[in-house]
């Protein structure tokens, strides 16, 4: 493998328009380059490897918002800045070739006027500073379920999981160059018998890795990006815990790279969730009916079900649907609820010891679930799934 050293004249031969003019100044150009991360700024190619020579060489284009002269072949020329300033660094931007002579056709001038130019800029550098601040200390370990769903393996891809952690204003732990991150493998199929006692192990492994990361010092805060059905859920909530700092992410309908973005929330208000629990005497078992998403079919529960009581937790006024839990607010208004019919059940019905669990929910409030049962205190969660039936059977239980 041949390789050439990456010198700074290399940085300002990649000035564009060299040949005429004076460059600017070579600590201008360290500087562009270095807050665009050697990437496009438009389309975030890197702009240092050509990787097919396996030489290292600058492809990247220094290019002007407002062109540097008056000219009739100087884009953007005429834009209101003064000629003095026009080769700062504020009116300059890495680009690669090919969007450079995008921006600088006579159709593209039109739509990359010197704002917008100015706003692609803006929004990559700040992706690159806040993905590159190394010293920060709002790291998360990064913690990922790969699923089954519809037969194709699906996981948070990694730029999905960078997108929502800059909007949460967090860094991955890193190990040299790499995200330290955990996945669980959660795909083998819910129609293989054992796929809740292996699902159960796969996380009990993570989540002791985990625990030793947190007990070690080396992690302070976890985000969990899970795809699993919701029993596998609950438990992975269950061996989390409410005693580490844990953000649940959400993947929302939306397929683009910020699908797990929470975003600005759609409703002003965060919906509020309440319970409902039937005034029965002495019972070992209640149903409860986790409606965020669509109602429960109570009909499709197991037969043996039938005589026990039937427990609700709801929203309030709204009707469940897909898109109810879109903010982090309205997870927390979820899981107060919960937690609150967990309470009254111990009051009101001691003899209770074990709450068939059906759900409807997104994945942050099936990790609640299990989150916020107090061991030793409340009763077992025995989890149900749609089977292909289409009736609930028995998936798992959650105890101790
Ligand atoms: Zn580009």
């Amino acid at each position: 493998m041949r390789a050439t050293l990456f010198s700074l004249s290399e940085l300002v031969a990649t000035f564009s328009g060299m040949t005429k003019r004076k460059p600017p100044p070579v600590p201008v150009l360290v500087s562009v380059w270095a807050k665009a991360a050697g990437r496009c700024s438009m389309c975030g190619e890197p702009q240092l490897v050509a990787a097919l020579t396996e030489v290292t060489v600058t492809i990247g284009e220094v290019a002007h918002q407002a062109g540097a002269t008056a000219g009739a072949g100087s884009p953007r020329g005429d834009a209101a800045v003064p000629f003095t300033e026009r080769d700062k660094e504020a009116n300059l931007m890495l680009l690669c070739h090919g969007c450079h002579r995008k921006i600088d056709s006579t159709d593209g001038q039109a739509i990359y006027t010197v704002d917008v130019l100015r706003g692609i800029k803006q929004q990559h550098e700040s992706m690159v500073a806040a993905l590159t601040d190394f010293r920060t200390e709002n790291r998360t370990l990064v913690v990922t379920t790969r699923s089954t769903v519809r037969g194709h393996s699906v996981a948070a891809s990694t730029r999905e999981i960078a997108y929502a952690l800059v909007e949460s204003q967090r860094a991955p732990h890193t190990l040299g160059n790499l995200t330290y991150q955990i996945d669980i493998d959660l795909t083998d199929p819910v129609t293989d018998e054992w796929v809740w006692k292996r699902g159960k192990q796969q996380i009990d492994a993570a989540a002791a890795r985990i625990a030793a990361d947190i007990s070690e010092g080396r992690v302070e805060h976890v985000s969990v990006f899970a795809l699993a059905p919701i029993p596998l859920l609950a438990y992975l909530g269950h061996k989390l815990g409410d005693k580490w700092a844990v953000d649940v992410f959400r993947r929302s309908r939306d397929n683009t790279d910020r699908a797990w973005c929470w975003g600005e929330p759609t409703a002003p208000e965060a919906p509020e969730f309440v319970f409902e629990l039937p005034d029965v005497g002495l019972v070992d078992g209640v149903v409860v009916a986790v409606e965020v998403t669509a109602e429960v079919q109570i009909d499709r529960l197991p037969g043996e079900l039938a005589s026990l009581p039937i427990a609700k937790v709801r929203p309030s006024s709204a009707a469940p649907g897909p898109d109810l839990l879109n903010s982090r607010a309205a997870v927390d208004a979820f899981a107060a609820a919960w937690r609150a019919l967990l309470a009254e059940i111990e009051r009101q019905l001691p003899t209770v010891k074990r709450l068939h669990i059906v759900a409807a929910v997104p994945a942050p409030a099936a990790v609640a679930l299990g989150r916020f049962r107090r061991p030793y205190v409340d009763p077992t969660l025995v989890m149900y799934e749609l089977g292909i039936s289409q009736s609930y059977v028995e998936a798992l239980e959650i105890d101790k």
